[in-house]
């Protein structure tokens, strides 16, 4: 196998949406999850996504994680690697996004890396360096008081400075507007001038494309989904894909029983459940009793047994923000998280033991949970259920999988998933 690009995500939802984009855009696409192992079976694919979880872990081990990935793609002949971040650039002064930059372009012996979040399409647009969400720089917006990585400073170009070894750099949108030419003519100009890194404008879908060519003379390249539609567009344009390769995990029907798991808190999520009460039986957990050490995944898989002859169903633990701080204030939000992260995986393991091959989960870090617990290697990209949310179906077939981080989907996720993994 010869990889046209290889990626590197940073988290398991942003992995799919990413694999998602380039399966689009044409790219057959496999989407791993951690660092394969050497002997894993792929079939012939043009792009391969290695889903990590060193978004909010220390930088030297999202280095080391991000190296290994590397080389496993290198060695399956991926000319280019991109390192797939969040489009709000979720990071710290401590990383990850410029550690592992840094490493990865110094692997790849390059003098500087394009770096951009930007994706109009989504609303993500960057403009002299300072990233919008929507109409509010990053600082205005939600992203000022995330939990992990508050993003209180619009301005990436400083954001990736404090991370950085080098030097940040400009390739403005003026320049990115006179075309590819210019692009990189700007990026040699920096790297002369010691730049390690260089945020680039983007305004308009076109831009990508302009930056996706530019980024794919280099080695390596750091970005979200909308950089991966530059790559994407750049590698059939070149010729090097043949970019017809859009739902090629759509596969045959696997049938039996199906279930979804909701471990989201997200207004979206608790929206979604509530829905799903008009179509499907809903198990909701007690995060207090479970929390206490009552056997709930077991009472939750009782429940679903009973009914899963009969249809899909739902467990749920998803709780308005009320009732999760009060569970929070008495057992600390990490405690908690992970327990309940766990005993969803306990139950995703329980039904798939029982027949289940159809599984939907709504959450990121329950995603992870889910599928790190069940250890499935790798997927093929079926057709997409919401924006940013594809069909997912193991690469051996057996399973099919939607992955949701909260705030994706309409107010009928859990339906329209199941009606594309019949
Ligand atoms: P999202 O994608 O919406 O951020 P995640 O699954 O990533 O969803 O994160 C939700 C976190 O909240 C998980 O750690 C999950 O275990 C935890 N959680 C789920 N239900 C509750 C609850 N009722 N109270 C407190 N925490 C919860």
């Amino acid at each position: 196998m010869t990889l046209a690009l290889g990626c590197i995500a940073d988290d398991y939802t942003g992995a799919s949406d990413l694999a998602n984009t380039l399966s689009k855009a044409g790219l057959r696409t496999v989407q791993t999850i951690g660092v394969p192992a050497e002997d894993l079976a792929l079939p012939e694919v043009d792009a391969v996504v290695v889903s990590l979880k060193s978004r909010s872990i220390p930088a030297p081990q999202a280095v080391a994680a991000s190296r290994e990935a590397d080389a496993w793609l290198r060695a399956r002949g991926a000319a280019h690697v991109m390192f797939k971040v969040c489009s709000t650039f979720d990071s710290t002064d401590a990383g990850n996004i410029g550690p592992v930059t840094d490493a990865l372009r110094e692997d790849a012996g390059e003098a500087i890396a394009l770096v951009t979040p930007a994706f109009p399409e989504t609303a993500r647009t960057v403009y002299q360096g300072n990233l919008f969400v929507g109409a509010v720089p990053l600082n205005e917006s939600p992203l000022k008081d995330h939990p992990l990585n508050p993003m209180r400073d619009s301005s990436l170009v400083r954001v990736l400075a404090r991370q950085s070894r080098a030097p940040v750099g400009l390739v403005d949108l003026a320049t990115v507007a006179r075309g590819v030419e210019a692009v990189r003519e700007r990026l040699r100009a920096l790297a002369g001038e010691g730049h390690g890194a260089a945020i680039a404008d983007a305004v308009f879908d076109g831009d990508l494309a302009v930056l996706g060519a530019a980024a794919l003379d280099a080695r390596v390249s750091t970005g979200a989904s909308g950089l991966g539609l530059g790559l994407a567009r750049a590698l059939i344009a070149a010729g090097r894909v043949a970019g017809t390769a859009a739902g090629t995990g759509a596969g045959a029907a696997l049938g039996g029983p199906a279930a979804c798991l909701a471990g989201s808190c997200s207004q979206a999520t608790l929206a979604q459940v509530a829905a799903a009460e008009a179509v499907m039986p809903v198990h909701r957990l007690d995060p207090g009793r479970l929390l206490a050490g009552e056997d709930e995944a077991g009472a939750a898989l009782a429940w679903a047994m009973e009914r899963i002859g009969d249809g899909p169903v739902l467990i749920a633990s998803s709780q308005d923000p009320g009732a999760v701080a009060a569970l929070q204030a008495r057992h600390g939000r990490d405690a908690a998280g992970h327990a309940i992260e766990a005993a969803m995986a306990t139950i995703a393991a329980g039904l798939v033991e029982r027949g289940v091959r159809r599984l939907v989960v709504a959450g990121g870090e329950t995603s992870g949970a889910v599928v790190d617990r069940l250890r499935l290697p790798a997927f093929l990209l079926g057709p997409e259920i919401a924006a940013g949310v594809p069909v997912l179906r193991t690469t051996d077939g057996g399973m099919v999988l939607a992955l949701k981080s909260g705030n994706f989907g309409g107010r009928e996720f859990f339906a329209d998933a199941l009606a594309l993994m019949p």
